[in-house]
């Protein structure tokens, strides 16, 4: 594995990891004479359509286009209600919200920072179409639950996977079994397009429809005819994004170890008795997309904001994904309030996502441990009880 940057250079949150032959391979694409959707694209559909488990893969131009074109498959619309977490990225609610339909928030289980599956059943109404499950941090929610849940109720799921690619449960990989599954392949994810996603769909008939509204919902006829019956999007992957994903899709189960290890190093060394929440324990599932700690206010004299404050000046990126998004405007305009979800607001009030990336170095987890130590056990950090 390729190692990068001597210690005394600012240290990223993230940064990709990309080999000569993808940049090689980018470059023979931009010679090649076609650069927008075309044989890479078809390339990189079939290998993930491999890594799935042969189900059918769109490839597309966002994780929140995957959302997008999820919900249209689905049908949401409208009058429909979408049950989901509040500590995720604000894309997936964003996207419920502009099909039309109602976000409703369940609370998450503190321990996992995951949708709290013993919620769901009491937010399922008349109105409920389906439900979006967020695998926070690379950390999978449980499968068996979700779908015995969803069975039971006859819901829909649309997996916003957009941090688990490698991640697997019960020893199947996420995307390779369930109902829809979307993935990001955002620079800040394991494995990246620079921008891009795809759809995990369940037949040719879902496949199609994707395909229909991904670009324009034009239908080629037999004779060079052309058919629309659908108002279709603009959501097509480029070659030039589909060849960087065929470079990292060659290093995928290598960067999760590099991932994995590096998130061991840093349960080792970070001390437990400062004011702060470790993730939950690996257990051979997560694909470490972030390690987060949760800082806990009651604790300590400084804020989040000074913490990171500190954290960078001593060269150190950190992050804060995410604040609980039911207390953003629109979502308060929605109805949402302060206290309607508390795990979920104490976790995203005190959340800091660690560097990790699979360029990283040991001695780097080692400098951040330090760093943190350093600041949390300063007598004016620390709130004496
Ligand atoms: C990254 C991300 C998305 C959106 O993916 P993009 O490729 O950035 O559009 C959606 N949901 C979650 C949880 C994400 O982390």
């Amino acid at each position: 594995m390729q190692q990068d940057k001597p210690v005394d250079e600012f240290l990223p949150f993230t940064r990709p990891t990309i080999d000569e032959d993808t940049i090689q391979g980018v470059v023979d694409v931009l010679r090649s004479g076609w650069i927008t959707s075309g044989p890479q694209v078809r390339r990189f559909e079939a290998m993930l359509s491999d890594f799935c488990g042969g189900r059918p893969v769109r490839a597309l131009s966002s994780g929140t286009g995957a959302l997008e074109l999820g919900l249209q498959i689905l049908g949401v619309g409208p009058g429909d209600e979408v049950i989901t977490t509040p500590l995720t990225w604000v894309a997936t609610a964003n996207v419920i919200v502009r099909a039309g339909a109602k976000p409703v928030f369940v609370d998450v289980d503190p321990a996992t920072r995951l949708i709290d599956l013993d919620r769901v059943e009491a937010a399922i109404t008349d109105r409920t179409r389906a439900v979006v499950p967020v695998d926070l941090a690379g950390c999978p929610v449980d499968r068996d639950r979700l779908y015995t849940l969803a069975r039971r109720r006859g819901l829909r799921v649309l997996e916003d996977a957009a941090q688990s690619f490698g991640t697997t449960w019960d020893g199947r990989r996420i995307g390779s079994f369930g109902d829809l599954v979307c993935f990001s392949f955002h620079a800040n994810k394991n494995v990246t397009t620079a921008e891009g996603g795809c759809l995990v769909l369940n037949d040719e008939d879902e496949a199609r429809r994707c395909e229909l509204w991904r670009l324009q919902g034009v239908e080629r006829l037999p004779g060079g005819e052309q058919e629309v019956t659908v108002p279709g999007a603009k959501l097509n992957m480029t070659d030039i994004a589909a060849r960087i994903g065929i470079g990292q899709l060659a290093h995928v189960d290598e960067f999760t170890q590099r991932r994995r290890a590096l998130a061991a190093r840093y349960f080792a060394r970070l001390d437990p008795d400062l004011p702060l929440d470790l993730p939950p324990r690996d257990d051979g599932r997560t694909n470490w997309h972030m390690f987060q700690i949760v800082l806990d206010p009651d604790r300590m004299n400084i804020s989040r904001g000074e913490f990171l404050e500190a954290l960078n000046v001593r060269g150190i990126g950190a992050g804060v994904h995410y604040p609980a998004l039911h207390l953003f405007r629109l979502y308060r305009d929605m109805g949402y309030r302060e206290g309607d979800f508390p795990h979920a607001e104490r976790v995203g009030r005190g959340i800091v996502t660690l560097p990790l990336f699979p360029g990283m170095r040991d001695e780097d987890v080692d400098r951040v441990c330090d760093a943190v130590h350093d600041i949390l056990r300063s007598e004016s950090a620390l709130r004496h009880r």
